[in-house]
């Protein structure tokens, strides 16, 4: 794979639209970044303090890593990405920051405490990544 973000396939924003999570749903079922969890992942990517913040808010599907516990955040998606993937950390920040609208799909995440990958794929949605389901 090709880690060029120009050639990303991205989706104009009537579609982005359909794969919106409702503020509702977002609230009750999904896991908000904090403050601490954006600046994990602005160490991670080398970015500068606060560079996240105006893409988000940045949601996880709540679950806990089915070993230690942990409830797992946006950070250890982040994390799966660099590390699982392979992703440049440029890459991943410019899906998070650049404003290409992209939908990706459902992605396992590995705990970042105790290394456990996630039996099911997490769902998300941040700036312009959403995730659609119906990708396999
Ligand atoms: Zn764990």
């Amino acid at each position: 794979m090709d880690y060029d973000y120009e050639l990303i396939e991205s989706v104009n924003d009537s579609e982005f639209e359909k794969f919106r999570i409702s503020e509702e749903i977002l609230e009750r079922d999904y896991a908000r970044s904090d403050d601490a969890d954006l600046h994990r992942i602005e160490r991670l990517l080398g970015l500068e303090d606060g560079a996240l913040r105006p893409r988000g808010p940045y949601y996880l599907k709540i679950e806990d890593c089915r070993t230690c516990g942990k409830a797992l955040q946006v950070s250890d998606f982040v994390l799966t990405a660099l590390n699982d993937a392979g992703h440049p950390r440029e890459f991943v920040a410019q899906v998070l920051l650049g404003d290409k609208k992209i939908a990706q799909k459902p992605r396992h995440v590995r705990c970042s405490s105790c290394g456990t990958l996630s039996s099911g794929r997490a769902q998300y949605f941040m700036g312009g990544y959403a995730c659609d389901d119906q990708k396999a």
